[in-house]
């Protein structure tokens, strides 16, 4: 029988190991940790009872995902939130979307027509935009008109994009989904991902697996199993040489981590690519458990699922330019999610589980706990009062706790324009590694960050086809 191991049990070791299970191959999955998932791992990490998401949380591209929608596993259901997303500013608005565009008008009042007009055509088509845009950009696409209506605006720099609105509020919101890519926003493609997440927002909803991200993990590790594969915990990787006999071997790790598995077996100059890759800033996470919730002033900000709090447009600019050249800034851009909202079976009683990261640069070896707490304070004075118990992940700890988090990086590599259009290195086949029957399937190859599980489908791909299997 064919056989491959899959290195690491992140969402896209686990999505190529389930493609590979379904075409007849006898896979293994080997990971390092003691738990499978990846960033898609849920624990009580604050008081007992209360489940947090360890890594990723809101999960549109999940749902909208072409390897998911295929493999339709059992035992995920998905939970979503009235607003998706608030962005509340100092005068106590805010500014907000809601899967349903009618919802958004009025949460956005006049900017509600223009937010449709941006988001419009890529959510009523973004199954087809994913198709293409989850495979390697080198390519002639299915969906030539979808892709040039949604790549148009998407190229330009997320501040530029930003004067499509009038209100601060809308500015604003945009800005803050815009700055989930890492990226300085006033850069050509930094739209991109902020166009994906909103269009995917408004195609499926922001929504979070019921019982936590870890329910996306195991239903991938399910259905692995129930085809036969096997996936064994607690074993690190460290050489190719020292792994069983195979007929392909797929890497769900960082490009630097895998130079050092394949060793001189690697050609030099995939060795000097992989090397040369360059990961962007840095995650600083914090999860508390909160008596009776946030106090946020916004009403908005109270029934989302996701809150992003970085000030009006200029100031999360300004921000995320701060953190991309290695400075800290007094007042970093914070994620919040309060997946609660949609799955309650989270919390104990009136004490709730609250996931927040905030930006920092590469490497950060400060502590951003304050700064943090700083930011809810203040959308939401007297947040600080109800906090019962937290749990902080620094960038060295976030990398230690995940080694393809190389100084806190969290997304898999810099959104630099060349490692979005070209992701490890420039090739026609980026998952290739130059040796027969190895690939790269990291988020470190395109599409890119996310739990779709694509970059790990794609590579799998490549490899039944170099296996001569033949998949429908
Ligand atoms: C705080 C945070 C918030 C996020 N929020 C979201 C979100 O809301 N939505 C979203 O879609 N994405 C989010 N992400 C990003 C998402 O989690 C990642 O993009 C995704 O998990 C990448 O999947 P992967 O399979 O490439 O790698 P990973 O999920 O990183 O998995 C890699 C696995 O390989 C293992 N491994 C590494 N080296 C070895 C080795 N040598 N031997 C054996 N095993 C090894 C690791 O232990 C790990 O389990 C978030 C990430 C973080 C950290």
């Amino acid at each position: 029988m064919t056989s491959a191991i899959v290195v690491g049990s992140g969402p896209n070791g686990l999505g190529a190991a389930a493609v590979l299970a379904r075409a007849g191959v006898d896979v293994t999955v080997l990971e390092a940790a003691d738990t499978i998932g990846g960033g898609t791992r849920s624990s009580q990490l604050t008081v007992p009872g209360l489940v947090h998401d360890d890594c990723s949380a809101v999960h549109p591209m999940v749902i909208a995902s072409p390897l998911f929608r295929r493999l339709q596993l059992d035992g995920l259901t998905w939970r979503n939130t009235d607003v998706d997303c608030a962005h509340p500013l100092d005068d106590g608005t805010a500014g907000a979307f809601a899967r349903s565009f009618d919802r958004t008008d009025e949460l956005l009042g006049a900017d509600g027509a223009r937010w449709r007009r941006l988001f419009g055509a890529p959510a009523a088509h973004f199954d087809d935009l994913f198709d293409d845009v989850s495979q390697p950009l080198l390519r002639v696409p299915r969906h030539p008109f979808t892709l040039a209506r949604f790549g148009a605006p998407a190229t330009l720099p997320a501040t530029v994009l930003a004067k499509a609105f009038a209100s601060p509020q809308a500015r604003a919101l945009w800005m803050g989904v815009a700055a989930h890519a890492f990226w300085r926003l006033d850069r050509p493609m930094s739209s991109v991902l902020g166009m994906a997440l909103t269009s995917a927002g408004h195609a499926h909803g922001w929504v979070v697996a019921e019982g936590g991200s870890q329910a996306i993990a195991d239903a991938l590790a399910a259905d692995i199993v129930r085809r036969g594969g096997t996936i064994e915990t607690g074993i690190r990787v460290t050489s190719a040489a020292d792994l069983p006999p195979r007929d392909a071997l797929l890497l769900d790790v960082s490009p630097s981590v895998a130079a050092g598995i394949l060793g001189d077996g690697l050609p030099s100059r995939v060795a000097r690519a992989y090397r040369r890759f360059r990961h962007g800033a840095a995650a600083f996470k914090v999860d508390f458990a909160v008596e009776g919730g946030v106090p946020w002033t916004a009403p908005a900000a109270r029934v989302a699922g996701t809150v992003h709090l970085g000030g009006d447009a200029l100031e999360v600019a300004a921000n995320e330019l701060e953190v991309h050249r290695g400075r800290m800034p007094d007042r970093p851009f914070v994620l919040v999610g309060q997946q609660y909202l949609a799955d309650p079976g989270r919390s104990m009683g009136d004490v709730h589980p609250l996931w927040t990261y905030a930006h920092v640069p590469h490497g950060f070896t400060g502590d951003a706990t304050e700064a943090i707490v700083a930011q809810i304070e203040r959308f939401a004075p007297g947040f600080r009062d109800r906090v019962v118990a937290t749990a902080v992940r620094s960038t060295t700890e976030l990398s230690r706790y995940n080694s393809n988090y190389v100084g806190g990086d969290i997304i898999g590599g810099a959104s630099s324009f060349r490692q979005v259009v070209f992701r490890p290195r420039v090739a026609i086949d980026p998952y290739a590694t130059g040796i027969d029957g190895v690939y790269l399937c990291s988020a470190s190859t395109p599409p890119g960050a996310g739990a779709h599980g694509m970059c790990g489908a794609n590579a799998a791909a490549r490899a039944l086809r170099h296996l001569g299997i033949r998949t429908s």
